[in-house]
């Protein structure tokens, strides 16, 4: 397919160039309307050619684009530790791991563990956030 396009790109490249030859022959003979008229469509035809493909490939790299920011935003939600099906809310700061609401009862080691609440939408302020002690 993109071998195609590059095909299209490239022949279309040739055709705009035999356009703009066949309209500068007709620039010294100006009674030539039909050459020049030739002229025209082989270059409109060819920038065309040239614009089609261009445009498939640049709609092509922004879906990919689009794909991979989702994938990002997917991986960028942590997962909790111990069930791994809910977004973890809190990261016990003492074992580093995530852990979802439900999960932190069974978790909660009271000598030890310390939480700090999990910012999935701003990481920036997550800095400004105190770790608790979850006593
Ligand atoms: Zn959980
Ligand atoms: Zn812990």
């Amino acid at each position: 397919m993109k071998r195609l396009f590059l095909g299209m790109a490239i022949a279309g490249g040739i055709i705009v160039f035999l356009g703009l030859v066949v309209l500068g022959s007709t620039l010294w003979h100006p009674e030539e309307t039909e050459t020049r008229t030739l002229g025209m469509l082989l270059t409109a035809f060819g920038a065309m050619a040239v614009s089609v493909p261009l445009y498939l490939e640049a709609r092509r790299i922004q879906s990919a684009l689009n794909k991979s920011k989702q994938d990002l935003k997917r991986k960028g939600a942590s997962r909790c530790a111990a069930c791994g099906e809910d977004v973890a809310s809190f990261l016990c700061t003492s074992h580093s791991i995530g852990l979802c609401l439900k999960c932190i009862p069974d978790h909660h080691d009271p000598a030890r563990c310390l939480y700090k609440p999990v910012l999935q939408r701003n990481s920036a302020s997550s800095r400004g956030a105190k770790a608790h002690s979850w006593r």
